[in-house]
Formats: C-alpha cells, structure tokens, sequence
C-alpha cells in the first residue's frame, strides 16, 4: 500500500514494482488465494488467466458467477477457508481484508513509500497487534518500497497450560487480548502478592506451581519483552542481585533457575513475555524420590 493506504484505483494497481510482483508469485505459488470478485476480474484482464500454481478461490454474493478452471467460488470467508489448502493468502480487495484480518496471524505488506490517488485501501490495523519486520527495500522507476513482513503478536499459550483452572484464566486473557505479565495487566490475572520489586524485575510466586516442589517463584521483566535482546543489559545487576537475595531469605540450599524466551512452540511457555522461575524440589535425591521433570522444548515424537 502507500503512504496514504492506498492499494487499488480503478480495478488496478496504482503503481509498477516488478520485484513487488515476483515477492508476491514467490510466497503465493503452491499455495492457496482467496480474493473478491473485482481482483479476479483485474486478474484475468490483465492476464488472461487465473493465477498459475496457486489454488484461486473467489469470494461473490453474485449467484451463477463463472470462473475459469481449477477456480472455486464461494459466498463466505469460512466457506473458502474450508477448501483451501496450504498456507491460506487473502489477496484483495478491501471489503476481503477486513473480512480475513481476524484470522490472519501474518500480513506481507508491502509499503510503497509515494501518495497516490485510489478508490481502495488496505483496513486500519492496530500497531499494537502486530510485531513488524523489514525483510527488503528497493527502488524502482524513483518509487520506494518496502517488504514488511507483520506477525500477529502472540501473548499467551494455552497449549501449555497445565490445570483446568489455569486454562479458565488463559481464555480470559486471550479473550481480552492482552499480555497477562506486562505491569498494566499483572494484578488483573495474577492472585499471589508481588514479594519484592526493583526497577527491571518483579518477584511472585508461581501461580499454579510445579507438582513436587516446594517453591515455585517467578521472576517477570517488567516490560514487555520476547527476546532476549530486548532486555536491556542494566537489567542484569539488578536481576543477579535478586537472585542471591532469594537464595538468602529462602535459604536455599540448592535449587534450578531457568528462562524461556521468544517462540512458545519451542518453549512450552504460556506466556509470551520474559520471565525465569526458581523451583526447589520438595525433596532430596534418595531411593524414595524421582527427578522432577519440565518442558523446556520439544523432541521428535517416537514413531
Ligand atoms: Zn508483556
């Protein structure tokens, strides 16, 4: 789109990106595309033919509409997400984004960086919901442009709940769209009181601990973070000398700490936001116990 949102003027594409079109036939082929009726049209006007190696799927209320081969018709969004296969693009127009942008956790955007005149723009999305990376920039005929890959931001995992009462409180939470560790939100979800708190870290008991334990802490930045380059490095003084605070006041002996960050699919986490736990066995090692045991990943199911 461009710097005014502009992404269609009568039935075409205001501008002429070459690599902008090879992007597109690059992650589209092999795949499925999902469009209205007015950007099949402007396809086969300006090709002759649907779209090759790509699975079309036209999105009209007009009954009896014809399409060409290997095409299918549909008068809902579900229904053509239903018929799909592969990853599932949404390629137009308008009225078809706003359609698609509560399920799209992906948007390739390409920002092309010029006002034009146009009669169709891309939806208002919220900034917040999405993280946005830059994967290319280029420049044709004096138009610049960028490739913006924007992932939906993803705050918790429910997969990785672990009681049914946690669950109840994970729908909540995704229910409200909103990061359960950031500060704003913390108190809202969280029941067991803040034990102490500095100015990058905040300390609590776990909420659900780990069976087997006999303490369960953990330790949230206190802004939101994924990765962990976005912890800022004077957050480490801070964080070591809580650590050995809690290995006084609890008097440990001995005990694990670990962290998980970024993807929750290669985490188990359920949250998406930075944080450690401290976890202390309810026993030692003897003949009457066994290790305790944690996800932290995955490994390939046995066949
Ligand atoms: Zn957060």
């Amino acid at each position: 789109m461009s710097l005014n949102g502009v992404i269609g003027h009568k039935n075409q594409i205001p501008w002429y990106i070459p690599d902008d079109l090879k992007y597109f036939a690059k992650i589209t082929t092999g795949h499925t595309v999902i469009m209205g009726r007015k950007t099949y049209e402007s396809i086969i006007q300006k090709l002759g033919h649907p779209l090759k190696g790509r699975l079309s799927i036209v999105l009209t209320k007009k009954i009896n509409y014809e399409v060409g081969e290997g095409c299918f018709v549909v008068e809902s969004f579900e229904e053509a997400l239903k018929i799909s296969s592969g990853e599932v693009f949404v390629i137009g127009g308008e009225q078809i984004y706003e359609l698609a942008l509560p399920y799209a956790d992906k948007i390739y955007l390409t920002i092309v960086e010029g006002h034009f005149d146009g009669d169709v723009f891309f939806p208002k999305i919220n900034k917040n919901d999405w993280e946005e990376i830059c994967i290319g920039k280029g420049k044709y005929d004096n138009i610049k442009y960028s490739f913006m890959k924007l992932k939906r931001k993803k705050f918790i995992d429910i997969n990785h709940s672990r009681t049914p009462e946690q669950t109840a409180i994970m729908k909540k939470i995704e229910a409200d769209g909103v990061c359960p560790f950031c500060m704003e939100n913390f108190k809202k979800y969280h029941t067991k009181p803040i034990i102490k708190e500095g100015v990058w870290w905040m300390l609590t008991e776990n909420f659900v601990p780990y069976k087997g334990t006999k303490l369960h802490l953990l330790i949230v930045y206190k802004h939101h973070a994924v990765k962990l380059e976005e912890i800022d490095p004077k957050a480490g003084t801070e964080l070591v000398e809580l650590l050995s605070w809690i290995e006084k006041k609890y008097n440990l002996d001995g005990g694990s700490l670990f962290m998980r960050f970024g993807e929750t699919d290669l985490t188990g986490s359920s949250v998406n936001h930075i944080h450690l736990q401290i976890i202390v066995g309810e026993v030692g090692r003897s003949k009457e116990s066994s290790p305790l045991r944690i996800k932290l990943g995955y490994k390939k199911a046995k066949d």
